[in-house]
């Protein structure tokens, strides 16, 4: 074994740091090496291992110990290390939503030699749903009805997996405990049993109906209420709606992803909200009220002030979108466009041409014009 480094400075962390300092700086690692993100990326391999069993020995106090006092001969048992020791991982990922990255790094067996699954706790696969809103409804919250084909128990078998009348068997592997200890040198590793995958269980004579697997895909109707405010991918989770446990666990979570769609007339930004209108003319020099419109459907009145440019812009307070959680909404900002006609007729020719006189123009359409 060539030699190795300290496991605190493969961390990042003293010697002093606690359990929770330990866990996020292995976390951080982990994430950043994580095989399946580094497919080929040997390199990435050993840094993840090296991670890896930096963090197994430094997060159990008595292994820890034994390292700070005897180093790496204190904890020599570990030259088996990688084919045990995993089954925790939901224990510092728990938060974390990385239950598909680790199945295939596991089940593909990165380190090879393993077989069936290290996860302990069967919980059922989060779904992810897409859902397009139109700004008015982001504007004023919208509740709608979705559905989504998910696995339930599947009625045959109750969800047991066990054709009618049968019963499961107890697990040869593990005697119905669901777990299997396994000794590696200095220490033994108790890890999921891979044959029930931590059930005790097996199921002798398979439901027909579902294969065994107690689960059966049916289209379920849900309700999502999507609160004002929100933006496209924004994303709102629905807890205990997501896939069901092939086991005894809970369900997973139902994510719907939010895409706002494109309004034809306001441009949104962020809790505020951009309309062009056109004005005259006669309006921009005069002055006068005009009506826009708003996200809420109302037309609100707005003053053109005498003198007004094009693409000047007007606030219109609070009529904006609402803040997400919070109270209050953003604004409407209006910029006005004059309006150019493209057609006069002889009479409005002649007025503006009037127009140009009084105003002291020396105006011959004959020539350029300089003023
Ligand atoms: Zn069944
Ligand atoms: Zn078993």
């Amino acid at each position: 074994m060539a030699s190795k480094r300290d496991y605190y400075e493969i961390l990042g962390v003293s010697k002093s740091a606690g359990e929770d300092e330990i866990k996020k700086a292995y976390r951080k690692l982990a994430l950043q090496y994580h095989p399946d993100r580094n497919k080929g990326n040997k390199e990435a391999e050993e840094k993840f291992k090296e991670a890896t069993e930096a963090y197994e020995v430094l997060r159990d106090s008595k292994k820890r110990s034994q390292y700070d006092k005897f180093g790496h001969e204190g904890v020599g048992g570990f030259e088996g290390f990688g084919r045990g020791a995993y089954s925790d991982f939901s224990d510092i990922f728990g938060d974390f939503d990385l239950g598909d990255i680790f199945e295939g790094f596991f089940g593909g067996g990165a380190f090879g030699g393993r077989s069936g699954s290290t996860r302990r706790t069967q919980r059922g696969a989060d779904i992810q749903y897409d859902l397009s809103l139109t700004l008015e409804e982001s504007a004023v919250g919208h509740e709608v009805q979705i559905e989504i084909p998910r696995h339930e128990h599947c009625e045959t078998c109750s969800g047991s997996g066990s054709a009618p009348g049968s019963k499961s068997a107890t697990c040869p592997v593990c005697n119905g405990t669901g777990q299997v200890r396994q000794t590696q040198g200095f220490f033994s590793v108790t890890q999921t049993c891979y044959k029930c995958k931590g059930e005790g269980k097996i199921i002798a004579n398979p439901c027909k109906t579902c294969n065994g697997t107690g689960l059966k895909v049916q289209k379920r109707k849900i309700t999502v209420k999507v609160p004002p405010g929100v933006e496209s991918g924004s994303r709102l989770k629905i807890s205990g709606e997501g896939e069901q446990s092939s086991g005894g666990g809970v369900r997973g979570d139902l994510y719907v992803l939010l895409h706002i769609r494109k309004h034809e007339l306001f441009e949104r930004h962020g809790s505020d909200l951009l309309i062009d209108v056109s004005i005259s003319i006669p309006l921009a020099c005069l002055g006068g009220e005009i009506l826009v419109d708003t996200i809420y459907g109302k037309k609100i009145k707005l003053k053109v002030p005498a003198g007004t440019s094009s693409g000047q812009i007007f606030r219109l307070k609070g009529q904006g979108l609402p803040y997400l959680g919070s109270y209050g909404k953003g604004d409407q900002h209006v910029r006005v466009n004059i309006d150019i006609p493209k057609k006069l007729s002889a009479r409005q020719k002649e007025l503006l041409k009037e127009f140009a006189k009084i105003s002291g123009e020396a105006f011959d359409q004959s020539r350029p014009f300089y003023k």
